[in-house]
């Protein structure tokens, strides 16, 4: 009969265990551990993955914010100018232009951020994109324009989740 030498929990030096985090291989106990899909972890190692899951530097939110809110201005600003000569046009080609500039945002977020993530800095950066828009929508809303104002909200209504499962990698 094997004979089992009796092991304690790294954390609780009390707590005879013979379980071990599938990560660092420590002894860890049943109130230590944490059911993963792939088996049991330590805390230690599950607060480490999560830190994977945030690598943004505070200057991205900045990049993020400033970056969205000009490339949105622009965008913005083209969907009106074309819309003042595509007419009725402009209900298809205003869907297929906020598209459009949703994906080139998201590329050009890409390189600026160079992989560098975190679930604030996907939202700060969509928030840009309703910020850069907000310029051209006030100035359609004093002068009375609101027609224009249809364009964009299209143009948002399309390029803010764009962005955000652009960036974010997450897929409807
Ligand atoms: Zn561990
Ligand atoms: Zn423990």
């Amino acid at each position: 009969m094997p004979t089992y030498e009796t092991t304690y929990c790294t954390y609780h030096p009390t707590a005879e265990t013979n379980l071990r985090c599938n990560r660092c291989e420590e002894l860890i106990c049943s109130k230590c551990a944490v059911h993963m899909p792939t088996g049991y972890r330590c805390k230690d190692c599950i607060k480490d993955q999560k830190k994977t899951f945030n690598t943004a530097e505070w200057y991205d939110y900045i990049i993020g914010l400033v970056a969205t809110g000009l490339l949105s201005l622009l965008a913005s600003g083209i969907i009106s100018a074309i819309s003042f000569i595509a007419g009725f046009f402009m209900w298809f080609i205003s869907i297929g232009i906020a598209g459009g500039a949703a994906t080139l945002i998201g590329k050009i977020m890409h390189r600026l951020l160079r992989g560098r993530r975190s679930k604030n800095l996907f939202l700060a950066s969509t928030a840009g994109i309703v910020l850069g828009a907000l310029p051209v929508i006030i100035f359609f809303l004093l002068t009375g324009n609101y027609y224009s104002l249809i364009w964009q909200g299209i143009y948002l209504f399309v390029a803010v989740p764009a962005v955000f499962y652009n960036l974010s990698g997450f897929r409807l």
